[in-house]
């Protein structure tokens, strides 16, 4: 249970300071990022449709919707140029491209929403929605507070040992207790049908990279919002 975060070689930064997932690259029919601090550069060519995010588990289409009228936590859409996202500060981005049908996903995940499953529900409604096979699906895991960095108190821990069944029965007498968001949802996302190797983990840690990341919990004050995007665009 620790360990510093690790790069992902399935990651590259590119010249404006956007994270680009390599393998979502080389699907060729979309487009997609995670900013870093400076978000301008994923702001500025098209809109943007965000919901208010409420750390729930409740999954929207885009249709029809604009920024941020709704609550909510993950949107999908198979849209063209319609793009999609999430503004996060340690909690999870999460962005799902359906690599048969070509319908896509973004995902706003903190440990609440984490807890409640919102990955599992984001691909249980790309399968009602879109006809989405859950083996066709490829998933990117942006910059989070990783587990090197995330202490929780005994009341959140204990709603994540069922994702961690190897851990100890007495997790509450560990201390310091820390969790790994990233790798709950990527064994929420195992347990949906997704295929490890579809799984793309970026292993940045927003808490230890204070240059290019906001972190909510290093700058509780004023974090800026790191933006996630994905847009169908063939
Ligand atoms: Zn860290």
């Amino acid at each position: 249970m620790s360990g510093k975060a690790v790069e992902s070689p399935d990651f590259r930064k590119d010249s404006a300071g956007i994270y680009r997932c390599i393998p979502f690259e080389a699907l060729g029919w979309i487009e997609h990022g995670f900013s870093t601090r400076d978000a301008s550069e994923c702001l500025a060519s098209h809109p943007l449709i965000t919901l208010r995010q409420v750390h729930s588990a409740d999954v929207w289409n885009a249709q029809g919707l604009t920024d941020r009228c709704r609550p909510g936590d993950a949107l999908i859409s198979n849209e063209l140029a319609k793009r999609i996202g999430v503004r996060t500060a340690d909690c999870v981005p999460i962005l799902i491209a359906d690599a048969g049908l070509r319908s896509v996903a973004a995902v706003h995940a903190g440990w609440r929403g984490t807890a409640a499953k919102i990955a599992l529900r984001t691909v249980e409604r790309l399968r009602a929605e879109f006809g989405a096979n859950p083996a066709d699906l490829r998933v990117a895991i942006g910059p989070c507070i990783r587990e090197c960095c995330y202490e929780v108190g005994n009341d959140v821990a204990r709603q994540f040992h069922e994702f961690f069944p190897e851990w100890p029965s007495g997790i509450e007498t560990l201390i310091p207790k820390r969790i790994d968001l990233a790798e709950s949802n990527r064994r929420i996302l195992l347990s949906a049908g997704v295929s490890a190797d579809h799984i793309y983990d970026s292993g940045l840690c927003t808490f230890c990279q204070a240059l290019d990341f906001f972190s909510y919990r290093r700058e509780p004050q004023d974090p800026g919002r790191l933006v996630a995007f994905i847009a169908r665009q063939k």
